[in-house]
Parts: structure tokens; sequence; C-alpha cells
């Protein structure tokens, strides 16, 4: 059987990846990872993971000047899952951090600190001590937060690369909630207001160990251009600072990531190569030697090597609408359930062995376990009809998905699998446990709120 593929636009890349995750389902269901007891799973395709962090080494590697410092810190936020981490740390790739769980998924994979970018518009005292006491570089989102670093800096030295976020305001993309250089964005110094500009400059020339300058201009919905934009203004401040001080001061520029990743068909697009080429033509003295680069892409390096998989555990009619209900909703994919318009989801139909399902294309939802009218992975769909058994695979979703459960309905978190050629499979986390749920639910606290607790003795 060929490769289960919804597009003719997928190339050999893509073709190649759909044949794996069509090996894998099937794999899944023969050796009882999924099944009646099992019915949803989350699935990892190392093989493409390792490509797509080759191409991203690659295609920055095409457009710098040779001997150029790169560090891709992938955005852990994407997926925070300590195996994923620490394969792409065996593929040459660092880790952007911004909270203390995220540091410590960091840590747990041995990512090193030297390869540790810690950002986040939210960081306390003792973070900011942590991360300088071990090295992290760290991106000041404001005004406060850097007066909190010199006082650090003052009592102690420390190796962390320091800089500042700016947000050069260029602009939003499609999705609101993810454009991160709009005019009132909470992220970063925002440039274009009045005097901030000269804010920024006058920070650095009164602090020569600032050295870095960050920008992150937004994620999924953003065009290219636009990105391009945002690295262009914060390159031309850090040659202002560099002009200002008289000296190569600020020596690393933190581009961000934000690449957005194609949610319509199996095709790669935008690649790293396009955007890579497009900084040489759009900000080519970014890339001459002169300053060395971190990127911090999330989505576009694990999206599209997940696969939420969900076992139909009935297929009904409502209103003439053909419904199949499966075990995958809001839990593992609560920014489409939410907001279905932004967020379209690939579904692929296999039937009770996990064989790609053929056959005439009917309308049907694809619903979620969920109690709310709501939960629907997708809605008014054409597919092969799903029956009672089958199994609905939800595609892209290795990044903001399965790794980002939300706890509706007291719903368990699934298990995450890898899997390699052969049909192998790793265990990356463990399926939660309902008494796992209990626990973290008050379980130990069962009398808080009874009347014995607080009765006046
Ligand atoms: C979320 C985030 C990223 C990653 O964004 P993607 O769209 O997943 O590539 C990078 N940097 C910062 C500061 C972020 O907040």
């Amino acid at each position: 059987m060929g490769a289960h593929i919804e597009t003719e636009e997928a190339d050999g890349t893509g073709a190649r990846r759909a044949a794996r995750r069509d090996e894998a389902v099937r794999a899944a269901v023969e050796q009882g990872l999924l099944g009646p007891d099992s019915p949803l799973v989350g699935l990892l395709d190392v093989t493409g993971i390792r490509e797509s962090a080759a191409e991203l080494r690659a295609a920055f590697e095409a457009v710098v000047a040779p001997g150029t410092p790169v560090l891709h810190a992938f955005a852990v936020k994407a997926t925070p899952l300590v195996p994923v981490l620490r394969l792409l740390h065996e593929e040459g790739v660092g880790a952007e951090v911004a909270s203390p769980g995220e540091l410590a998924l960091a840590r747990a994979a041995g990512m090193p600190p030297e390869a540790t970018v810690l950002d986040s518009p939210a960081k306390t005292p003792s973070e900011l001590r942590e991360a300088l006491s071990l090295g992290i570089a760290v991106n000041a989102d404001n005004p406060q937060e850097l007066t909190r670093i010199d006082a650090l800096m003052g009592s102690s030295t420390s190796r962390s690369p320091l800089g500042i976020r700016v947000n050069p305001q260029v602009g939003g993309g499609s999705i609101e909630a993810l454009s991160t250089a709009t005019a009132t964005s909470k992220f970063g110094v925002a440039l274009r207001d009045e005097g901030a500009r000269e804010w920024v400059v006058q920070a650095y020339l009164d602090r020569p160990w600032l050295t870095r300058l960050h920008a992150h201009t937004g994620s999924q919905g953003i065009p290219l251009a636009l990105m391009a934009r945002g690295v262009a203004e914060t390159y031309a401040l850090a040659e202002e600072i560099n002009r200002r001080a008289g000296r190569r001061q600020v020596d690393t520029l933190d581009i961000g990531g934000g690449l957005p990743v194609n949610f319509a068909s199996e095709a790669t697009a935008p690649t790293y190569a396009q955007y890579a080429r497009l900084l040489a033509e759009e900000v080519p003295g970014l890339l001459d030697g002169r300053y060395g680069l971190v990127t911090e892409f999330g989505r576009s390096l694990l999206a599209k090597h997940g696969t939420v998989v969900a076992r139909v555990e009935y297929a009904k009619a409502s209103g003439g609408r053909a419904v199949a209900v499966t075990h995958a909703g809001v839990q593992v994919a609560a920014r489409t359930v939410y907001a279905p318009g932004s967020w379209p989801l690939r579904i692929s139909a296999y039937d009770a062995k996990g064989r790609p399902k053929e056959g005439p294309v009917v309308v049907q939802d694809v619903a979620g376990p969920a109690c709310f009218a709501g939960d629907l992975l997708a809605e008014g769909r054409s597919m092969p009809l799903l029956e009672q058994g089958d199994y609905a695979a939800a595609l892209d979703t290795g990044a903001y998905y399965f790794a980002h459960h939300y706890g509706y309905n007291s719903l368990v978190r699934p298990g995450v699998f890898g899997f390699g050629p052969g049909g192998r499979f790793a265990v990356v986390r463990r399926a939660q446990s309902v008494e796992e749920i209990v626990a973290e639910s008050g379980g130990s606290e069962v009398d808080a709120l009874t009347r014995a607790r607080w009765e006046v003795p």
C-alpha cells in the first residue's frame, strides 16, 4: 500500500514522511499501543525530527560567513518532552526556555548552559539568579528586569551572555494571539515608542556586558517578509549601538523563531532554506561574519513529525450529519477546538487494523471525548467514513498539541511514543494513570474542606 497523503503538492520528503506515519499507525495497532483499552496516543517520527534539525543547520550554514557561531535553540514550549530535547541536543540543537519548568526540562535532557537561552516576560529574581549562576544566556524583557540584572551583576560575575529583547513593532499576522510584534505587544521593549530606542542604546552604552540583542517577531500566521523586516530592524539597531559605542559591543543577534508551518498539506512550506535565503537578501550584513546568530524555532522543527491517533469509540448520525466520537479532542488539541478557524488540522482515516481507509468520501464531524458541544477536531470534513473501531489521526501535531495537555474532564495525558524504522517504538512519555489524576487533584487532601477541619476547638 502506498503513502496515504491528501494532496498532490507533497514533495519526496513529504511522501516519505507520510509513508513512515502510515507504517507507524499500523504497527501501533498491531503491537497493541493502540486498541480498545488504549484509545489515544501521540506518535513522534524520529527520522523526521532528525531531518528537520539537519535542514535547519544546513540552511543557515549555507548563508553565513564561514566560522560564524550559530546556535539553534529549540523553543522548549513547542514540545516540552525531555527525550525530544535530548534528541535535538544530539542533533546539535540547543534550548530556548521561558519558565523554571522548561529550564528544568532542558537540564534534565543534558542541555549545556552555553546552548541554553532564557527568555520570558516574567522572570523572578530567583530565576534570574539561577540563570546567571549557571551561565545561561538571558534576554531582559524590559527596563525593570534590566534593573534586577544590574543588581545581580553588581554583586557577582557571570558568564551569561546578556541582551535586551526588543519589539520592532513591524505589525501582526493573521493570528492575533500569536503576533508578538504589534504596536501594543506585551513582549520586549517597544522600539517605536517615544524615547524607547534612545533608552535601549543608552542602556548598552552604560553596560559593557550587554552583548546580545533579541527579537522574536511572531509565530504562526506571520508572513516571511514581515519576519525578515523584524530581523532587519533589529540588525539596524545593533549597528547603531555599535556605532555609538565605537566598538563591536553587540556581538550576537538572537532572531527568535516563528517560521510558520503548513497545516494544509504534506509539504514543508516555507522551508528554513527559503527563510535563510530571504535574510541573506534583506539583511546581508547580519550574515557577513561580524555577528554570531541565535535562532529559536519551535513549531517548524516538530509540528510535522507528530501525530495524534485516536480510536473511534462510536460512529453515529445527528441531524443527518455523520459524527465519529473519538478519544482526541480538546485535551490534546486545545487551540484547534477553541479556535478552529485559525488552527484547522488535517485528519487521516485508518481502519481498525491501522490501514489507510479507502472508500467514498462522506461529510462528517470528528469529535472528541469532552463534555461540551464544541469539542470537535474537525467539522463537516469530507473523508472516508469513520466507523466504530477505526482510527482518526490528527496530523502535524508534533508541536503545541499532545504535549500541551489540557485537563478538561480529567482526561488522562496520553502516552507518547517515538517511532523509527522497522515499526519500532520507544516510550517518550508514559500515559498518565487515573491514580495520578486523583493525586494531582488534591487526592491526599480529601478532608481539607469538610466540617471537622474548620470546627473551632
Ligand atoms: C514561542 C517562542 C518561540 C518559538 O516560536 P515558534 O513559532 O514555535 O517557532 C521563540 N522565541 C520566543 C521568545 C518565543 O516566545
